[in-house]
């Protein structure tokens, strides 16, 4: 596997490819201390596309100022070998100031519609950031493809409506969740969690799942699905919840019944540790 980083790099990698015609370019962008749920997308790239980058930045304009930009698990030699063992021919580990090359004077991607919802009304800035990382990534590796686990789903919706406006040539493949066997979604920020609060941190997957259920047993108002995830949460007073919300997935905003298609998600405090949860209803 290549260790790219530069910007041109990259960029002459994926141009060196598309020129001898050689297949599909997928991209999996990440901020790593990669997990199963990384590999996933990693795979999923691998069995669609030819050639395969993986992106590696902690990207510090999608953190505020109080958030946990600098002690953000870092893991470069492990990265690498997990990226490497799942597919990824490349991977791209630029410094900030290789994407950021003005500084905090840079130019932003911003989807006005969308980044103020969810995560994006309690982290102003937070999809602003996201938005114009991926755009410049886009702008490097020219991928056919690129990967998103459905665990940011609200970053889904932000990056699909990017690419729709600004007209990419990338496709959007959005992956589903990888839990770990109790039900807790995969994620980087889990180290963080004491083991007293990684079991309180189960609240989260056992709303989404108790959501699930009643949906598939006939209730659709949302009035009552998000009085049952409330109860949930009330059964684990430690955990500090900032949404609970259904939305339509594309729009992200509150819809009153729970049509196919539509997004349950929450996001929650566990300690000093922000963690987030969804499902797509049936
Ligand atoms: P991150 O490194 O946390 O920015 O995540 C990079 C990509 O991996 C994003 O598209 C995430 O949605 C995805 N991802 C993170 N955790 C999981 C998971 N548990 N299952 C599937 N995809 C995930």
């Amino acid at each position: 596997m290549q260790i790219l980083r530069g910007v041109a790099e990259l960029r002459r990698w994926s141009r060196a490819l598309r020129a001898a015609g050689d297949g599909l370019i997928g991209l999996v962008p990440t901020m790593g201390a990669l997990h199963e749920g990384h590999a996933s997308l990693i795979r999923a790239a691998r069995a669609d596309c030819a050639h395969v980058a993986v992106s590696v930045f902690v990207n510090p304009t999608q953190f505020g100022p109080n958030e946990d930009f600098a002690r953000y698990p870092r893991s470069f030699e492990a990265d690498c070998m997990l990226a490497e063992a799942a597919g990824a021919e490349a991977l791209f580990a630029p410094t900030v100031e290789e994407i950021y090359p003005n500084g905090a004077e840079s130019t932003f991607v911003d989807v006005p519609m969308l980044s103020d919802r969810l995560d994006g009304a309690f982290r102003p800035g937070h999809f602003r950031g996201v938005a114009t990382v991926v755009s410049k990534l886009f702008l490097a590796a020219e991928p056919d493809r690129a990967y998103f686990g459905q665990k940011d789903a609200a970053q889904v919706a932000v990056l699909r409506r990017m690419t729709a406006d600004l007209r990419f040539a990338t496709e959007i493949v959005v992956c589903p969740i990888v839990r770990d066997a109790d039900g807790l979604a995969l994620s980087s920020r889990n180290a963080y969690l004491t083991a007293a609060e990684r079991v309180q941190a189960l609240v989260l997957s056992r709303a989404v799942r108790r959501v699930a259920s009643l949906v598939a047993d006939g209730e659709r108002r949302a009035s009552a699905l998000l009085a049952s995830a409330r109860r949930v949460f009330a059964a684990e007073p430690e955990v500090r919840v900032e949404y609970i919300a259904l939305v339509d997935w594309a729009t992200l905003e509150p819809v009153e019944t729970a049509v196919p298609g539509a997004l349950f998600a929450v996001a929650a405090w566990v300690g000093s540790t922000r963690l987030i949860d969804n499902v797509i209803l049936l």
